[in-house]
Protein backbone atom coordinates (compact mmCIF):
# COMPACT_ATOMS: atom_id res chain seq x y z
CA UNK A 1 0.00 0.00 0.00
CA UNK A 2 1.63 3.36 -0.86
CA UNK A 3 1.59 6.04 1.63
CA UNK A 4 -0.68 8.83 1.51
CA UNK A 5 0.19 12.44 2.54
CA UNK A 6 -2.28 14.19 4.66
CA UNK A 7 -2.27 17.84 5.33
CA UNK A 8 -3.63 19.25 7.99
CA UNK A 9 -3.33 21.87 10.67
CA UNK A 10 -4.64 22.19 14.17
CA UNK A 11 -6.29 25.40 13.01
CA UNK A 12 -8.56 23.48 10.80
CA UNK A 13 -10.76 22.43 13.65
CA UNK A 14 -11.91 26.19 14.04
CA UNK A 15 -13.16 26.15 10.70
CA UNK A 16 -16.75 25.75 12.86
CA UNK A 17 -19.51 27.58 11.62
CA UNK A 18 -21.78 27.11 14.84
CA UNK A 19 -23.86 24.63 16.57
CA UNK A 20 -27.00 23.87 14.36
CA UNK A 21 -24.92 24.23 11.24
CA UNK A 22 -24.25 21.20 8.72
CA UNK A 23 -20.43 21.97 8.45
CA UNK A 24 -19.11 19.52 10.64
CA UNK A 25 -15.50 21.57 11.56
CA UNK A 26 -14.32 18.31 13.77
CA UNK A 27 -14.18 15.32 10.95
CA UNK A 28 -10.90 14.88 10.92
CA UNK A 29 -10.25 14.27 14.62
CA UNK A 30 -12.32 10.69 13.80
CA UNK A 31 -10.43 10.36 10.42
CA UNK A 32 -6.62 10.55 11.71
CA UNK A 33 -7.66 8.29 14.71
CA UNK A 34 -9.19 5.34 11.67
CA UNK A 35 -6.00 6.40 10.11
CA UNK A 36 -4.16 4.95 13.23
CA UNK A 37 -6.53 2.21 13.72
CA UNK A 38 -6.79 0.96 10.18
CA UNK A 39 -3.07 1.08 9.75
CA UNK A 40 -2.55 3.16 6.72
CA UNK A 41 0.73 4.40 6.02
CA UNK A 42 0.31 8.11 6.27
CA UNK A 43 2.29 11.29 7.08
CA UNK A 44 0.78 14.47 8.35
CA UNK A 45 1.89 17.71 6.83
CA UNK A 46 1.46 20.84 8.50
CA UNK A 47 0.92 23.73 6.58
CA UNK A 48 1.74 27.52 7.08
CA UNK A 49 -0.83 30.36 7.01
CA UNK A 50 -0.96 32.07 3.38
CA UNK A 51 -0.44 35.46 2.42
CA UNK A 52 -2.67 38.19 1.51
CA UNK A 53 -0.33 38.61 -1.68
CA UNK A 54 -1.44 34.67 -2.25
CA UNK A 55 -5.54 35.43 -1.63
CA UNK A 56 -5.56 37.95 -3.99
CA UNK A 57 -4.36 36.21 -6.71
CA UNK A 58 -8.05 35.35 -7.03
CA UNK A 59 -10.01 37.34 -5.27
CA UNK A 60 -10.40 41.45 -5.15
CA UNK A 61 -9.08 43.70 -2.50
CA UNK A 62 -12.55 44.57 -1.95
CA UNK A 63 -13.67 41.08 -0.92
CA UNK A 64 -10.79 40.90 1.04
CA UNK A 65 -11.38 43.50 3.14
CA UNK A 66 -14.96 43.16 3.70
CA UNK A 67 -14.21 39.51 4.84
CA UNK A 68 -12.06 41.13 7.66
CA UNK A 69 -14.43 42.94 8.38
CA UNK A 70 -16.75 40.77 8.47
CA UNK A 71 -14.68 38.47 10.89
CA UNK A 72 -13.79 41.39 13.01
CA UNK A 73 -17.82 42.30 13.47
CA UNK A 74 -18.52 38.00 13.50
CA UNK A 75 -20.74 39.15 10.59
CA UNK A 76 -21.29 36.67 7.68
CA UNK A 77 -21.10 36.39 4.08
CA UNK A 78 -24.32 35.26 3.17
CA UNK A 79 -27.36 33.34 4.87
CA UNK A 80 -25.35 30.03 5.60
CA UNK A 81 -21.63 31.85 5.84
CA UNK A 82 -21.07 33.38 8.84
CA UNK A 83 -17.19 34.75 9.37
CA UNK A 84 -15.20 35.08 12.78
CA UNK A 85 -11.63 35.42 13.58
CA UNK A 86 -11.11 32.14 14.04
CA UNK A 87 -12.99 30.92 10.89
CA UNK A 88 -11.12 33.44 9.19
CA UNK A 89 -7.60 32.47 10.47
CA UNK A 90 -8.42 28.55 9.65
CA UNK A 91 -9.40 29.74 5.63
CA UNK A 92 -6.03 31.26 5.65
CA UNK A 93 -4.41 27.73 6.75
CA UNK A 94 -6.62 26.39 4.45
CA UNK A 95 -5.23 27.99 1.30
CA UNK A 96 -1.70 27.25 2.68
CA UNK A 97 -2.77 23.89 2.44
CA UNK A 98 -4.06 23.20 -0.78
CA UNK A 99 -0.71 25.42 -2.06
CA UNK A 100 1.18 22.63 0.21
CA UNK A 101 -0.77 19.82 -1.48
CA UNK A 102 0.11 21.01 -5.04
CA UNK A 103 3.51 21.22 -4.50
CA UNK A 104 3.96 17.70 -2.94
CA UNK A 105 1.76 16.12 -5.56
CA UNK A 106 4.18 17.81 -8.08
CA UNK A 107 7.15 15.57 -6.23
CA UNK A 108 5.08 12.48 -7.00
CA UNK A 109 3.58 12.36 -3.70
CA UNK A 110 -0.29 10.89 -2.66
CA UNK A 111 -1.74 13.67 -0.90
CA UNK A 112 -4.89 14.70 0.70
CA UNK A 113 -5.80 18.49 2.35
CA UNK A 114 -8.51 17.73 4.71
CA UNK A 115 -9.74 21.38 4.55
CA UNK A 116 -9.69 22.23 0.80
CA UNK A 117 -11.99 22.27 -2.13
CA UNK A 118 -14.08 25.19 -0.89
CA UNK A 119 -15.23 25.78 -4.72
CA UNK A 120 -18.04 28.68 -4.16
CA UNK A 121 -15.55 31.21 -3.05
CA UNK A 122 -16.04 33.52 -5.87
CA UNK A 123 -13.61 36.67 -7.15
CA UNK A 124 -15.83 38.88 -5.22
CA UNK A 125 -18.35 37.16 -3.94
CA UNK A 126 -19.12 34.20 -1.44
CA UNK A 127 -21.37 31.34 0.52
CA UNK A 128 -22.23 27.77 0.72
CA UNK A 129 -19.65 27.56 3.72
CA UNK A 130 -16.60 28.82 1.59
CA UNK A 131 -14.51 31.98 2.42
CA UNK A 132 -11.52 31.55 0.11
CA UNK A 133 -10.89 29.49 -3.05
CA UNK A 134 -8.38 27.10 -1.55
CA UNK A 135 -7.45 25.41 -4.56
CA UNK A 136 -8.41 28.11 -7.33
CA UNK A 137 -5.25 29.96 -5.37
CA UNK A 138 -3.03 26.83 -5.55
CA UNK A 139 -3.23 26.72 -9.11
CA UNK A 140 -2.68 30.53 -9.43
CA UNK A 141 0.07 30.69 -7.36
CA UNK A 142 1.81 27.75 -8.86
CA UNK A 143 1.23 28.81 -12.55
CA UNK A 144 2.70 32.54 -11.24
CA UNK A 145 5.94 30.65 -9.57
CA UNK A 146 6.33 28.85 -13.28
CA UNK A 147 5.68 25.37 -11.32
CA UNK A 148 2.81 24.38 -13.30
CA UNK A 149 1.31 25.65 -16.68
CA UNK A 150 -1.81 23.94 -17.00
CA UNK A 151 -4.23 22.37 -14.53
CA UNK A 152 -7.15 20.20 -14.23
CA UNK A 153 -9.66 20.16 -11.59
CA UNK A 154 -12.53 17.01 -11.19
CA UNK A 155 -14.73 18.63 -9.11
CA UNK A 156 -17.19 15.40 -7.11
CA UNK A 157 -18.87 17.29 -4.67
CA UNK A 158 -22.24 16.84 -4.90
CA UNK A 159 -22.88 20.94 -5.21
CA UNK A 160 -21.93 22.73 -8.72
CA UNK A 161 -18.48 24.74 -7.68
CA UNK A 162 -19.53 28.36 -9.03
CA UNK A 163 -16.63 30.12 -7.64
CA UNK A 164 -14.45 27.95 -9.35
CA UNK A 165 -16.31 27.80 -12.68
CA UNK A 166 -16.64 31.87 -12.14
CA UNK A 167 -12.67 31.99 -11.44
CA UNK A 168 -11.40 29.83 -14.39
CA UNK A 169 -14.26 30.37 -16.78
CA UNK A 170 -12.43 32.51 -19.72
CA UNK A 171 -9.07 30.57 -18.92
CA UNK A 172 -7.89 27.87 -21.20
CA UNK A 173 -5.10 26.74 -19.20
CA UNK A 174 -7.83 25.30 -16.39
CA UNK A 175 -10.03 22.78 -17.80
CA UNK A 176 -12.79 22.43 -14.90
CA UNK A 177 -14.80 19.46 -15.40
CA UNK A 178 -17.79 18.84 -12.54
CA UNK A 179 -20.25 15.94 -11.42
CA UNK A 180 -23.45 17.18 -9.56
CA UNK A 181 -26.81 17.00 -9.01
CA UNK A 182 -28.89 18.65 -11.08
CA UNK A 183 -28.64 22.19 -9.95
CA UNK A 184 -32.22 23.19 -10.86
CA UNK A 185 -32.85 20.94 -7.68
CA UNK A 186 -29.85 21.91 -5.41
CA UNK A 187 -27.86 25.02 -4.08
CA UNK A 188 -26.40 27.12 -5.81
CA UNK A 189 -28.84 26.68 -8.79
CA UNK A 190 -26.31 27.17 -11.22
CA UNK A 191 -24.14 24.73 -13.34
CA UNK A 192 -25.18 23.79 -16.43
CA UNK A 193 -24.48 21.91 -19.42
CA UNK A 194 -24.89 24.82 -21.11
CA UNK A 195 -22.30 26.44 -19.30
CA UNK A 196 -18.77 25.52 -21.22
CA UNK A 197 -16.61 28.71 -20.44
CA UNK A 198 -16.29 31.84 -22.83
CA UNK A 199 -13.61 33.22 -24.90
CA UNK A 200 -10.50 31.39 -24.98
CA UNK A 201 -11.61 29.11 -22.34
CA UNK A 202 -14.64 28.15 -24.11
CA UNK A 203 -14.74 24.66 -24.01
CA UNK A 204 -12.73 24.33 -20.95
CA UNK A 205 -15.55 24.02 -18.20
CA UNK A 206 -17.88 21.05 -18.38
CA UNK A 207 -20.61 20.49 -16.55
CA UNK A 208 -22.33 17.27 -15.47
CA UNK A 209 -25.53 17.30 -13.88
CA UNK A 210 -26.86 14.21 -12.32
CA UNK A 211 -30.67 13.75 -11.13
CA UNK A 212 -31.76 13.34 -8.01
CA UNK A 213 -32.06 10.00 -6.73
CA UNK A 214 -28.99 8.72 -9.38
CA UNK A 215 -27.48 5.66 -7.80
CA UNK A 216 -23.46 4.08 -8.15
CA UNK A 217 -23.97 2.66 -11.63
CA UNK A 218 -25.18 5.50 -13.09
CA UNK A 219 -23.16 7.88 -11.33
CA UNK A 220 -19.95 5.87 -12.66
CA UNK A 221 -21.25 5.72 -15.93
CA UNK A 222 -21.31 9.45 -15.89
CA UNK A 223 -17.40 9.39 -14.29
CA UNK A 224 -16.05 7.52 -16.39
CA UNK A 225 -17.21 9.50 -19.57
CA UNK A 226 -15.34 12.29 -18.10
CA UNK A 227 -12.18 10.95 -17.06
CA UNK A 228 -10.34 9.73 -20.26
CA UNK A 229 -10.66 13.93 -21.25
CA UNK A 230 -7.32 14.24 -19.19
CA UNK A 231 -5.63 12.36 -21.68
CA UNK A 232 -6.71 15.05 -24.43
CA UNK A 233 -5.55 17.58 -22.08
CA UNK A 234 -2.06 18.06 -21.32
CA UNK A 235 -1.75 19.27 -17.92
CA UNK A 236 1.01 19.64 -14.95
CA UNK A 237 -1.25 18.90 -11.92
CA UNK A 238 -5.26 17.55 -11.46
CA UNK A 239 -6.93 18.23 -8.14
CA UNK A 240 -9.72 15.94 -7.17
CA UNK A 241 -12.62 18.41 -5.03
CA UNK A 242 -13.69 14.78 -3.01
CA UNK A 243 -17.32 16.02 -1.49
CA UNK A 244 -18.55 12.94 -0.06
CA UNK A 245 -21.92 14.43 -0.11
CA UNK A 246 -22.59 12.41 -2.48
CA UNK A 247 -23.47 9.98 -0.10
CA UNK A 248 -27.02 8.59 0.33
CA UNK A 249 -27.46 9.55 3.64
CA UNK A 250 -25.72 12.98 3.11
CA UNK A 251 -28.48 15.44 5.24
CA UNK A 252 -28.24 18.13 2.49
CA UNK A 253 -28.28 16.23 -1.10
CA UNK A 254 -30.02 13.48 -2.91
CA UNK A 255 -27.67 11.36 -4.58
CA UNK A 256 -27.24 7.88 -3.29
CA UNK A 257 -23.92 6.58 -3.73
CA UNK A 258 -22.92 3.89 -1.23
CA UNK A 259 -19.73 3.83 1.26
CA UNK A 260 -18.05 1.15 -1.15
CA UNK A 261 -18.79 3.44 -4.10
CA UNK A 262 -15.84 5.63 -2.69
CA UNK A 263 -13.68 3.07 -3.21
CA UNK A 264 -14.54 2.21 -6.55
CA UNK A 265 -14.16 6.04 -7.32
CA UNK A 266 -10.57 5.95 -5.01
CA UNK A 267 -9.78 3.12 -8.11
CA UNK A 268 -10.63 5.17 -10.98
CA UNK A 269 -8.05 8.05 -9.85
CA UNK A 270 -5.57 5.91 -8.84
CA UNK A 271 -4.30 5.93 -12.13
CA UNK A 272 -3.63 9.66 -12.43
CA UNK A 273 -0.09 10.34 -11.32
CA UNK A 274 -0.18 13.63 -10.01
CA UNK A 275 -3.46 14.48 -7.94
CA UNK A 276 -4.27 16.56 -5.02
CA UNK A 277 -7.22 15.60 -3.14
CA UNK A 278 -9.35 18.57 -1.48
CA UNK A 279 -12.07 17.10 0.80
CA UNK A 280 -14.76 19.21 -0.01
CA UNK A 281 -18.34 19.20 1.40
CA UNK A 282 -19.40 15.71 3.45
CA UNK A 283 -22.54 16.49 6.16
CA UNK A 284 -23.10 12.58 7.69
CA UNK A 285 -21.38 11.18 10.13
CA UNK A 286 -19.86 8.58 7.92
CA UNK A 287 -17.90 11.22 6.73
CA UNK A 288 -14.78 10.00 7.84
CA UNK A 289 -15.73 6.48 6.92
CA UNK A 290 -16.38 7.75 2.95
CA UNK A 291 -12.87 9.54 3.17
CA UNK A 292 -10.92 5.65 3.95
CA UNK A 293 -13.27 4.11 1.66
CA UNK A 294 -11.97 6.03 -0.83
CA UNK A 295 -8.28 5.57 0.03
CA UNK A 296 -8.75 1.86 -0.03
CA UNK A 297 -9.28 2.32 -3.77
CA UNK A 298 -7.01 5.14 -4.07
CA UNK A 299 -3.73 3.52 -2.13
CA UNK A 300 -4.51 -0.10 -2.57
CA UNK A 301 -2.47 -2.27 -4.96
ZN1 LIG B 1 -21.06 20.16 -1.44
Amino acid sequence: MEEIKIVFHQKYLKYDFGPGHPFWAGRAAPFLEKLKKYKIPHEILVPEKASDEDILLVHTKDYLNRVKRLARECGALSIDTPVNPDILEASYYSVGGSIMALEHTLKGERVMNLLGGLHHAGISDSSGFCIFNDHAIAIRKLQKDGKIKKAMIYDIDVHAGQGTQEIFYSDPKVFTISLHQDPTTLYPGTGFASQKGEGAGEGYNLNMPLPPGTGEKEYLQALDSVLPLAKKFPHDVVVLVLGVDTFEEDPLASIKLKEETYQKIGQRFKKFAKLAVMCAGGYSRKTPDLWLSFLKGYLWP
